[in-house]
């Protein structure tokens, strides 16, 4: 990687970080569902995150392909990683949308925190009336 894809990513990361923190105090005021929101937030960082990732690993990839074009020898190892990094930041941007997903379906009791479905009317767990 070199310095100014470094310095790009240091940038993206700090304004990153400011758009956990403003999802953090939001969720604050919503009490019950503290939890979950930042929960989903981290993940929606993870997912932001793998992409950046993904983003310069194909910009690396290019290069090597150009640098093939141009008849420098092909680093074919390197490719091949980065082929394998790329669809190992696939798989896990899959389970953190798994997850999320979960998140969505699902609705926190006001009353004892359980985690209900979102098409239940009364929570299963104490019985009290869901708000969905
Ligand atoms: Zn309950």
């Amino acid at each position: 990687m070199d310095d100014k894809v470094r310095e790009l990513l240091g940038k993206i990361k700090e304004t990153a970080t400011y758009a956990v923190d403003a999802a953090g105090s939001a969720a604050r005021q919503v009490g019950q569902k503290t939890g979950e929101t930042i929960e989903m937030a981290k993940l929606n960082m993870k997912i932001f995150d793998l992409n950046t990732e993904i983003g310069v690993n194909f910009r690396e990839i290019g290069r090597i392909v150009y640098d093939t074009h141009l008849g420098k020898e092909t680093d074919e190892s390197a490719l091949k990683d980065l082929l394998k990094a790329i669809d190992d930041k696939n798989d896990e941007i899959e389970s953190y949308r798994a997850r999320l997903a979960e998140f969505k379906k699902s609705v926190i009791c006001p009353v004892c925190g359980a985690d209900c479905a979102k098409t239940d009317a009364f929570c299963k767990k104490c019985g009290a009336k869901l708000e969905n």
